[in-house]
């Protein structure tokens, strides 16, 4: 990959120190760390005055379009330790029939497909592998609906640091075979994503594996956070009305939140923010019902289940933030059916030519249901992700056939 002259000598850093999300409570940089002393998630900051007078958009402009162009606001010191596999930007595709459909402002839809592995996962995992190499890791462990064991696998590989995976058993087969492939130890568990990070926390305990989990680890938001700076530079620096995000572990919500706040401190958009909307699958929405309840933490969803398996998380460590970021922005949380989601799959698919991701889906089915009951007006400009591609996920089976040595009536087919 190429970079601008800076990127190689020692990176300009900023990292000033972590900060545990729950106390505030001050832990240093440049060490390794999994929850913060409380427990909970530990965010990084940076000095970000240092940031403003180092930085401005037209510099920005003129670099690479992966997520390294936004390496001030990362915490990679060293460049040498940058463990890249091509994190492109993604684009945001108009979808204008659907627009001319709902008559609304969500033809936008952030495809997160394009990255390494397939998924959004990449930009997580690329900034905790990076780190690790960093911090002198040799054997990275994680519990996985898929996607995230397939990004970890591939740049733990890359770096070479060892990895063990546990995945849910009915864990989507793709994902399981690129883990394997890309050189990992997976195995699948007959119990939920929960239940395989109780194995990681076990390793870690009983042989020292860094547990690699969501937001137990404090740079896989760091490295998801650029979704929002660069949803943010692709808009012009602005930010849409609204964000429908598919939501399990929440790093991505909780990263973008983040990131538009730095952005703001950093004096590159001003005080408007998208309403951020959690989308959770009907059969695992622990977030809605905490939304709904007005609490602070989601307690754990019993029997979880649902096609879109990235959001299938019955409890997140990372609950009250993704629930205040909720919250303060103004935004909701929305759970949608397996049957709604199959349908905007189907939709999206045959009316745009685009093959969303289930979880993708997910967002698109919110969008509709929210248009309906008016929590989403026409005139907001409306971005839905999606996660990961389509391609990574079972496809129905097609049995139409051809039999070349009968007559064939073109004007049929
Ligand atoms: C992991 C994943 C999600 C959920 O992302 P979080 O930021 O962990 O909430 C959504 N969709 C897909 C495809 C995923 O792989």
């Amino acid at each position: 990959m190429q970079h601008d002259d800076n990127l190689t000598a020692k990176l300009p850093n900023f990292v000033t120190h972590l900060e545990c999300a729950m106390t505030g409570e001050r832990h240093e940089a440049d060490q390794i760390h999994n929850l913060s002393r409380a427990g909970k998630p530990l965010l990084v900051r940076y000095d970000l005055a240092g940031v403003k007078k180092a930085l401005t958009k037209e510099k920005l402009a003129q670099r690479p379009p992966d997520l390294w162009r936004y390496r001030e606001l990362l915490p990679v010191r060293d460049p040498a330790n940058i463990v890249s596999l091509g994190e492109t930007m993604t684009p945001i595709v108009s979808m204008p029939k659907l627009k001319a459909k709902l008559g609304g402002g969500a033809n936008l839809v952030k495809d997160e497909g394009r990255l390494p592995t397939a998924s959004f996962k990449a930009r997580g995992l690329v900034m905790a592998v990076s780190m690790a190499k960093a911090l002198g890791i040799k054997h990275m462990a994680m519990p996985t609906n898929g996607n995230a064991g397939a990004a970890l696998a591939a740049y733990a590989t890359h770096a070479g640091i060892k990895t063990t995976i546990f995945c849910p058993e009915d864990t989507p087969e793709v994902n399981v075979s690129e883990i394997a492939l890309q050189g990992a130890a997976v195995y699948r568990v007959n119990g939920l994503i929960d239940d395989c990070g109780k194995i990681v926390g076990e390793g870690k305990a009983k042989v020292g594996w860094f547990d690699t989990s969501t937001l137990k680890e404090p740079y896989r938001i760091e490295g998801k956070k650029t979704m929002g700076l660069e949803l943010a530079e692709q808009l012009g620096w602005q930010v849409p009305d609204v964000i429908f995000y598919p939501t399990g572990g929440g790093t991505g919500l909780i990263g973008m939140w983040k990131a538009f706040a730095e952005l703001e401190e950093i004096g590159f958009i001003g005080s408007k923010r998208p309403r951020m909307v959690a989308v959770q699958a009907a059969g695992c929405a622990p977030m809605v019902k905490a939304f709904e309840d007005g609490t602070e933490h989601a307690p754990r969803w019993e029997n979880a289940h649902t096609i879109a398996s990235g959001i299938r998380v019955p409890q997140a460590v990372g609950d009250f933030l993704i629930l205040r970021a909720v919250r303060e922005s103004g935004g909701f949380a929305i759970a949608v059916e397996d049957s709604a989601i199959s349908a905007a799959l189907d939709e999206m698919a045959k009316e745009e030519g685009f093959l969303l991701c289930p979880e993708g889906a997910a967002t698109y089915a919110a969008y509709k249901q929210s248009l309906a009951d008016g929590r989403v007006k026409k005139t907001d400009q409306v971005v839905l992700f999606n996660c990961a591609s389509g391609l990574k996920y079972p496809l129905p089976p097609i049995h139409r056939t051809l039999d070349r040595h009968k007559p064939i009536d073109y004007a049929a087919l």
